[in-house]
């Protein structure tokens, strides 16, 4: 049985208190944050790392982000109630149940099978219930599900991929750290069909995204 008991709560509003310090000032991002268990997503030998500001490795050469970028690219999304949300890139869901508890209805993509499956029973079990979890190629988004109104790309793209751009609704936005060695984050929104207006947001180091099994790549 998961515990979520005053230490970890402690240290989690810690934690939630650094983030702010940091620059996050988007209420629902921080309260998701102050809610989560994040213990809960890393083997439990790892607790005491849990509640630093740090990413993580979660197994298969994969990590859990650092819970200030995780912030950061939420807040850039500008999250409402009811938005739909692709995320590519599941890890260890972390991500998903904070767009979760800030009331998207989120359609996550992993490509790599152990996390997938790891993952989804995890959510399951933590009572976190996404709109879709899918075991496939983030670069090709979700088409059968498209439009949505916000995509996020959680591992370091070497561009930004056509397939998430079409996959927006206009208005919608696409948060994606660009780069190979170091990512730009990009915020990318729709103004309209092939209408695009880019924007910045510092630099950040992520796992790369993967690229296709088609490519012998895995
Ligand atoms: N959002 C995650 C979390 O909250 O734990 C962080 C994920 S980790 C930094 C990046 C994830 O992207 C890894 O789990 C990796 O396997 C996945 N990934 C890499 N390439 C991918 C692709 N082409 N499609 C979908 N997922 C991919």
């Amino acid at each position: 049985m998961e515990q979520d008991t005053f230490r970890h709560k402690g240290m989690r509003r810690q934690l939630v208190e650094a983030i702010e310090r940091n620059g996050i000032k988007n209420k629902d991002v921080l309260q998701a944050i102050n809610k989560i268990p994040r213990h809960l997503f890393m083997d439990s030998s790892f607790l005491e790392f849990a509640y630093e500001d740090k990413p993580f490795p979660i197994g298969a050469g994969q990590t859990i982000s650092q819970p200030y970028t995780v912030a950061f690219q939420t807040e850039l999304l500008e999250i409402e109630k009811g938005d739909k949300v692709l995320e590519v890139g599941t890890g260890s869901g972390y991500q998903a149940c904070v767009l979760i508890e800030m009331g998207a209805k989120v359609y996550t993509i992993e490509r790599q099978r152990s996390l997938f499956m790891k993952t989804k029973e995890l959510l399951a079990r933590l009572n976190y219930h996404p709109k879709k979890m899918i075991y496939g190629d983030g670069y090709k988004g979700l088409p059968t599900y498209a439009p949505f109104d916000k995509v996020i790309v959680t591992a370091g793209a070497p561009y930004v991929p056509d397939a998430l751009l079409d996959q927006l609704k206009t208005g919608g936005m696409l948060v994606i750290p660009v780069g190979v060695d170091t990512q730009v984050m990009k915020r990318i929104i729709k103004m309209g069909k092939g209408d695009f207006k880019e924007e910045e947001h510092g630099l950040f180091q992520f796992v790369p995204l993967l690229g296709d099994k088609a490519n012998g790549l895995k």
